[in-house]
């Protein structure tokens, strides 16, 4: 059997990163300046917050660090994040999650000015994507999906697509995204009742469960678009550690028509994302028009 098309996130991202750098480029006045907010030291959080400041400081714009000891209080939390509301040369706020557990992320994020959420993760973003509000700042992972399956110029219009996990941060946002494209969107999750032909029904399979390798090409239609954006880290049998998807790569590369690899698929495309939504909030803040790709209806 014939092999999918790759997918290739790191292509993509590179160049809507290379266009946002252009932009910034050629700004007369200032710069888009994005905040980052760190509290502890999980070592994840600090690489994903080291990895979002070079790429932010590579396309131009201004990086502000606030790394923070994991015992801040609410308090202290809040009050930061109501500075960097106030602060002109902030365009987008980014409170790396998760959170310490003594610290209550909703309130933390619904603190954001929801016109500097660049996560989209504030209740009035996520109202906004709820009712296909063209002004909504959209999460970035299902963001960066939605440029992948747009980017393979085949119409989404109609398309059968479903989402596997209904998680606030993807696939709810996931789901929105795709009805805005009018695809017919199933969510399943972990109640769900028959999720191998809930699976094989889809044009488009979206696996954001965060289980290694669950998903098997035996569960993919042929010739379907597979968007993989579990990050799972394995021990392989000679004790390194590897990073495999929700999908079964090696299975569902020989029957889907096009595949997100893991890495290198869905991943590289969440930053370039972030850096586009800190781009639109500055558009936005300074009355420029802001450079595509934009959202719900419009090109991306
Ligand atoms: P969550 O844990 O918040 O959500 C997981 C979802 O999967 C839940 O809705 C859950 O269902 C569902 N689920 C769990 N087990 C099963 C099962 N056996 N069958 C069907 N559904 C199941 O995860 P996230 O949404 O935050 O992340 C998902 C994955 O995406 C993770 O691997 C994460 O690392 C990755 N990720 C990758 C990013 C990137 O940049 N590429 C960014 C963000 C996340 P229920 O609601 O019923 O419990």
């Amino acid at each position: 059997m014939s092999q999918a098309t790759l997918i290739d996130g790191k292509a993509t991202a590179a160049r809507v990163c290379g266009r946002i750098g252009e932009f910034v480029a050629i700004l007369s006045g200032r710069k888009p300046g994005l905040a980052v907010v760190l509290v502890g030291e999980d070592p994840a959080s600090q690489v994903y917050v080291r990895n979002k400041k070079r790429s932010t400081e590579e396309v131009g714009m201004f990086s502000i660090e606030h790394k923070l000891p994991a015992e801040t209080s609410e308090t202290d939390l809040l009050a930061l994040v109501q500075q960097l509301n106030a602060d002109s040369s902030v365009d987008g706020i980014l409170v790396q999650l998760p959170l310490p557990k003594h610290l209550n992320s909703n309130l933390v994020v619904n603190t954001i000015d929801p016109g500097k959420d660049v996560d989209g993760f504030h209740v009035v973003n996520a109202g906004k994507l709820a009712v296909g509000d063209p002004t909504a700042l959209v999460p970035c992972t299902p963001f960066g999906c939605l440029v992948l399956l747009r980017d393979l110029g085949k119409s989404l219009s109609g398309q059968e697509a479903v989402v596997v996990g209904r998680s606030n941060i993807v696939g709810k946002p996931m789901a929105a995204l795709l009805l805005s494209q009018s695809c017919t969107v199933t969510i399943a999750h972990s109640r769900t009742k028959n999720l191998a032909a809930t699976c094989r029904g889809a044009d488009i399979l979206v696996a954001a469960v965060g289980r290694s390798e669950m998903i098997p090409g035996g569960w993919v239609k042929p010739g379907a678009t597979v968007i993989d954006v579990g990050i799972n880290r394995i021990e392989t049998e000679s004790g390194k550690t590897q990073l495999v998807g929700d999908v079964h790569f090696d299975s569902a590369v020989q029957v889907a028509g096009a595949i997100t690899p893991v890495p290198g698929g869905v991943g590289p495309m969440t930053i370039a994302m972030l850096l586009q939504n800190t781009l639109r909030t500055f558009c936005i803040r300074e009355g420029v028009a802001e450079p595509e790709p934009t959202l719900l209806g419009v090109p991306c």
